[in-house]
This record gives structure tokens, sequence and C-alpha cells, in this order.
């Protein structure tokens, strides 16, 4: 866990666009910060730079104190979860949550131990021998999930990870996600277009328009601006 810091952060994409101007956010260690605004207003850009994705263009993005711009992609201890899942369809449920641990030549007891506490969290125990097509797109989100927890990142990073869900299960899995972040007390970052998921998960949520930041506040305190 780790606190994140962004300090007059800004983007120019190499065409010449501008995504992100001065933007200076920090989130506490353990927060839930939701970001939010309107499709292309740069919240993909700005999480892409946090997540060490995508270069700086200007300003520092800090995780615990260390600028991620000076860590090695594989020193960086930060995990993303997509919208579209990524999962792998001849590995086992077990298998994709714990993909990463055996990369990093875990002990298999260990990754053992890792994936059935993730599992546990995340309401997969039943499911572990089984392939994800054979799942639902709420438990493959989940799986998806497991696969970033199971890692004990410093920050958890979420673009949109309910949109390909239907409005029914999006609801309930966004109670999940309230439920799992404060079980594992990971610091948040969550990316939306939709307001209503903005003001149901976040501790905070930041509204940015056009690259820029306009507002940062607790859900009960936001107000609606032009
Ligand atoms: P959001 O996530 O809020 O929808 P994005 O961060 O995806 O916004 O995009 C912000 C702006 O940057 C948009 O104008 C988008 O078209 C532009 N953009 C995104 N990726 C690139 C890229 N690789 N090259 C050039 N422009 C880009
Ligand atoms: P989002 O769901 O965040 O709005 P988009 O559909 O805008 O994402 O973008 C999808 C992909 O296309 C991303 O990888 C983004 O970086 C890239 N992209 C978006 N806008 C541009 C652009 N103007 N030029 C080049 N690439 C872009």
């Amino acid at each position: 866990m780790a606190e994140v810091d962004l300090t007059s952060v800004g983007k120019v994409y190499p065409d010449g666009t501008r995504a992100v101007t001065d933007l200076n956010l920090s989130i506490a260690d353990g927060e839930f910060l939701v970001l939010v605004g309107p499709s292309g207003c740069g919240k993909t850009t700005a999480l892409r730079m946090v997540a060490g994705l995508e270069d700086i263009s200007e300003g520092t993005v800090a995780i615990g104190g260390r600028a991620v711009n000076r860590v090695p992609a594989r020193d960086r201890d930060v995990a993303m979860v997509f919208q579209s899942y990524a999962l792998y369809p001849h590995l086992s449920v077990r298998d994709n949550i714990g993909f990463g641990l055996s990369l990093r030549k875990l002990p298999k007891r260990e990754i053992r131990q890792k994936v059935d506490h993730a599992a546990e969290i995340l309401g997969l125990t039943d499911h572990l021998h089984r392939k994800p097509r054979n799942l639902s797109g709420g438990q493959r989100q989940r799986v998806a999930m497991g696969r970033a927890i199971v890692r004990e990142p410093q920050a958890f990073l979420m673009d949109e990870p309910l949109s390909n869900l239907d409005a029914k299960l999006r609801v309930q899995m966004r109670a999940e996600i309230a439920r799992i972040q404060r079980d594992l007390g990971v610091t948040t970052i969550y990316v939306t277009h939709d307001q209503t998921e903005a003001m149901t998960l976040g501790d905070r949520v930041a509204v940015m328009k056009k690259g820029e930041l306009q507002q940062v506040a607790p859900p009960q305190e936001l107000y609606d601006r032009p």
C-alpha cells in the first residue's frame, strides 16, 4: 500500500494531442479515489501514466514516494484491471489468478495459499477448477481482479472495469468492489464515465473535464458545475 501523488502532470501525445493538463492529485494510503468525466476527458491517459504504461510529458507521478518514471517496469508495484478481462482461455481460474506469481517463481505452496485467499475474498472458491468460458461475466471480472490483487500491489488501478456487464450485474459488482477494496485496504484509483458509479464507490471523487481537474471532493460534497 502506498500514497499516490500526481504533481503538475501533463500529457501530450506524439501526434500533438493534449490529453491532460496540470493535474494535481494526492491519493492517500488506502483511499478509494474515483476519476470521473465524459469520454475523451483524459481519465484513461491519467491512469495509464500512474500505471507507468504511458510516458509522462510533464510533472511527476510518485507511488510511495518514488517517481514512477524512474522505476523499471518489472519493479512497478501497481495492478491494473481493464474492461476487457484478457483472461487466458486455456488456463483454469486458479492458474489465471496465480499466473503473475508463477512468473515470479514463488514456491507452489505459497502461490496456492495466496490464490486461495484471493478466491475467498472474491467468492470464487468453488470455481477455481473452471475455465473462463464456463464463467459468467461477473465471475470473469472477479478473476481479472483476483489476478491483480493476488500480487498485493501498492496501488490498484481500474479502468471502467464494469462497462461490459449488464446493468443488474454492474450494480452488484459495484458493491463487491467497494467491499473488496475495504477488505484489502489498498490505495485505489477507479476510472469511470458513470456518475452514479462514482458517487457510490469513492471515498473521494475527482471530476475531470477536457484534460483538467475540475474538483475533488467526497461524493456528498460534490456540486454540479456547468
Ligand atoms: P477518457 O479515458 O477520458 O475517455 P482518454 O485519456 O482516452 O480519455 O483520451 C483523452 C484524449 O487523448 C482524447 O482526445 C483522445 O482522443 C486522446 N488520445 C488518447 N490516446 C491517444 C493516442 N494514443 N494518441 C493521440 N491521442 C490520444
Ligand atoms: P476510452 O474507452 O478510454 O475512451 P478510446 O476508445 O478513446 O478509449 O481509445 C481506445 C484506444 O485508442 C486507446 O489505446 C487510446 O490510447 C487510443 N486512442 C484514442 N484516441 C486516439 C487518437 N486520437 N489517436 C491515436 N490513438 C488514440
